[in-house]
């Protein structure tokens, strides 16, 4: 594998840093503060193409691979962790299942706007009593002539408040063994009978929106089911696979960040009548900080491209969010670590990094089920 960029690759990094730099890096430490989710900066995201990276054209994309959206990805996290959550939760969970398994009708009216940044999807898995064991979801959809009617509940749903439709995985039937068959339909938000509520208070990734979803007696039309109704759960194992890949790049994206403000303040800060970056103690962390942060971004570029080549990626999403996220939060810490007492205030704002990567360690399976993840794909 090739490990540079292609000057493709490269305009897009180039060009997302400079709009992040302007455009929300400055906003981030107040969003974070009042939880703010800007609705107008995902107008903007979707105006410069961004919202339809990986997808073609024809589906109102801009044509690009997995490892330019994993570069978007990074760089809008390492501006603000809550829009990088909201961002890779849109493409890879709102629009990309649609992009995969959708029908063609299904693509035309749900992803090419997604694609063009017109409208917002979210994704509903997780519910109260089922987080790690998705397949153990509790929400029916019942076939009632041409309609699915759909009850349930669904929690910490990202851009579910905003977005224009949710894919929600439910119950629909049992096969051959008796085990329960899980479908992904296509709900739109303003169907009667679903609530969204967007009220958690969170520790981190505050910019970004996050929802519960109960639907009671939902009806939606049968063919709002994404793809094969018997498919769901494999479907969103996949889709889950390809998430890890912008979820680890995230963890890069505000690893980065940390690692900037920390390196910069070891050269500016003075104790013992010297900068403190002369210190070996604090050259080791800045030393193993931007190792690490290496090792991980290599680990998503070569995940998203085992993707872009069709080949088997489970493993390696896994290797890069599992270590990705580990190793973030560690770099993180150390830059509180180096800031000293400064660290612990808002002010230097290096204190929200720590807050914001620790979902990543949590969100599309947490670092106890990638070693599952791995340890079956090593055959175990
Ligand atoms: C901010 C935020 C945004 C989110 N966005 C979405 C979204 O858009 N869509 C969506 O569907 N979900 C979303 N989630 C949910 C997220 O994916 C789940 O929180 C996550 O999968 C873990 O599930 P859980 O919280 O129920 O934890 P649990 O599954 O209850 O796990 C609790 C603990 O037990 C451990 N554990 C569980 N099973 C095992 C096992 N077999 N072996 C070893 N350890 C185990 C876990 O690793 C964890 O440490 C979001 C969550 C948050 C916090």
């Amino acid at each position: 594998m090739n490990f540079e960029l292609t000057k493709e690759q490269q305009m897009i990094k180039e060009m997302v840093r400079e709009f992040a730099e302007k455009e929300i890096a400055p906003n981030a430490a107040k969003w974070d503060e009042e939880a703010y989710f800007s609705v107008g900066i995902f107008k903007k995201m979707g105006e410069l193409g961004l919202l339809g990276i990986p997808f073609p054209e024809e589906y109102g994309g801009a044509g690009g691979d997995t490892i330019s959206y994993a570069v978007a990805v990074e760089e809008i996290g390492r501006a603000c962790g809550g829009t990088g959550l909201s961002y890779a939760a849109a493409v890879s969970l709102g629009a990309s299942p649609i992009y995969y398994f959708g029908t063609e009708e299904q693509k035309q009216k749900w992803l090419v706007p997604m694609a063009r940044g017109e409208a917002l999807g979210a994704f509903g898995l997780t519910e109260p009593n089922a987080g790690s064991d998705a397949g153990g979801t509790r929400t029916r959809a019942v076939l009632d002539g041409d309609e699915y009617i759909i009850n349930g509940e669904k929690c910490w749903i990202t851009n579910a408040g905003h977005a224009r439709q949710v894919i929600v995985t439910a119950v629909t039937g049992k096969d051959e063994r008796g085990k329960n068959i899980i479908s992904a339909i296509i709900v739109p938000t303003d169907t009667p009978g679903f609530t969204i509520r967007c009220n958690y208070d969170k520790m981190g990734v505050r910019a970004s929106n996050t929802c519960e979803l109960v639907l009671e007696n939902v009806r939606v039309p049968k063919e709002n089911v994404l793809g094969d109704p018997a498919k769901g759960f494999k479907q969103f194992l996949y889709t889950l696979d390809g998430g890890r890949i912008s979820i680890a790049a995230l963890a890069v994206g505000i690893a980065q960040a940390a690692f900037e403000k920390a390196l910069q303040y070891a050269k500016e800060r003075t104790q013992f009548g010297q900068s403190i970056s002369k210190f070996q103690a604090i050259q080791f962390k800045l030393a193993d900080m931007a190792m690490e942060i290496e090792l991980a971004r290599n680990m998503v570029y070569k995940a998203a491209w085992l993707k872009d080549q069709g080949k088997p990626f489970t493993k390696e999403a896994s290797f890069a969010k599992l270590f990705a996220s580990e190793a973030g939060f560690r770099i993180c810490n150390q830059a509180i670590q180096i800031h000293g007492g400064y660290g612990y205030m808002k002010e230097y704002g290096v204190e929200r990094h720590l807050r914001d990567i620790k979902l990543m360690e949590i969100g599309e399976g947490t670092s106890e089920i990638q070693r599952l993840v791995i340890a079956r794909q090593l055959g175990c």
